[in-house]
């Protein structure tokens, strides 16, 4: 069994993510796996290497631990997306081999949207294809996007939550990019080429991920890779139903760090919140280990109070 934990480095850390990170570390640590941390470095006008630096510094200090990553080595290396460029332009050839691509030189803002977002709520309408006529290189001679052809009907999946799920991704999103025109790889291809070469047995994640696994188990065929087992798990909301955030008024991982909150405070709290420990509970990560069961999970995002020691 291995799994991992993916963040993107483009801001602070916040409590919602450490929950995911704690989840995916237990999943894999109550299993005797293996655990690799991989960067999602990808976007680079978003992305800082400060924030590279604090958020492993984040994960370390909530007691999490890593076999793999882009500070310890590895076999299936390198860790940073941004480094693992020639294997999407593999995968990418092997995609339009098989007439899956095709360019795309929509406006920017639509590509943005189908692009760089991973998380449903920020995308905008199913592509409608305008592009999907056009032969497979340079057709205009400037920089065009890649998109890859969603074959038509329902994708079924099991999760472990969530068990059985059915969408439409053709319907849903229509074809994505999965080559943006600055020649970044999009976020559903990197994904899928790093879950397989890092042969990732177990992917948990958000839950707000759920409708991109639809998108990225047509790639998985496409490509002849073997897809993971999947969990998404709840995202925890702020009592007013918001992603904890600088805007929900949580502190960051790195603000606590700073602050000098005990870890095990904060491990004791996100625990509480997905019915792993009691409430008010203090303890290490690693006492977590064995406690970790999805029975127990909640199913649906949990909406929680911010105590005042979480609040900036
Ligand atoms: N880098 C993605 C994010 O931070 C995670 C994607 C994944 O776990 O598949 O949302």
């Amino acid at each position: 069994m291995r799994g991992r934990f993916a963040p993107s480095p483009t801001g602070d850390l916040h409590l919602g993510n450490a929950r995911t990170a704690l989840l995916s570390w237990l999943q894999v640590r109550s299993a005797g796996g293996r655990f690799v941390m991989r960067v999602e470095d990808l976007d680079p006008g978003r992305v800082r290497e400060e924030y590279l630096e604090s958020q492993l510094l984040d994960l370390r200090w909530l007691g999490l631990d890593w076999d793999e990553g882009p500070d310890v080595g590895g076999d299936f290396g390198p860790y940073l997306q941004s480094a693992r460029q020639a294997n999407y332009e593999d995968a990418l050839q092997q995609l339009s081999e098989q007439g899956l691509l095709y360019e795309c030189y929509c406006t920017r803002k639509e590509i943005a949207e189908a692009a760089n977002a991973p998380h449903a709520d920020e995308e905008g309408p199913a592509y409608p294809g305008t592009c999907s006529g056009r032969p497979p290189t340079g057709s205009l001679g400037r920089p065009a996007a890649l998109r890859f052809r969603v074959p038509a009907g329902e994708v079924l999946f099991d999760d472990a939550l969530h068990g059985t799920t059915v969408s439409d991704p053709a319907m849903e999103v229509g074809d994505f990019v999965v080559r943006r025109k600055d020649g970044v790889a999009a976020y559903q291809l990197a994904v899928v080429v790093d879950d397989a070469a890092m042969r990732i047995s177990d992917v948990l994640r958000g839950a707000d991920l759920l409708s991109s696994t639809a998108r990225q188990i047509p790639l998985y065929q496409a490509l002849g890779l073997e897809p993971p087992r999947w969990t998404h798990v709840p995202l925890v909301l702020s009592a007013d139903g918001e992603r904890f955030s600088k805007r929900s008024g949580a502190l960051s991982l790195r603000e606590l760090r700073e602050r000098r909150v005990a870890p095990q405070r904060v491990v004791g709290w996100l625990a509480a919140t997905c019915g792993l420990a009691p409430r008010g509970a203090e303890l290490p990560a690693a006492e977590l280990i064995g406690r970790y069961d999805p029975a127990r999970l909640p199913r649906e995002d949990t909406r929680v109070d911010i105590p005042e020691w979480l609040r900036s």
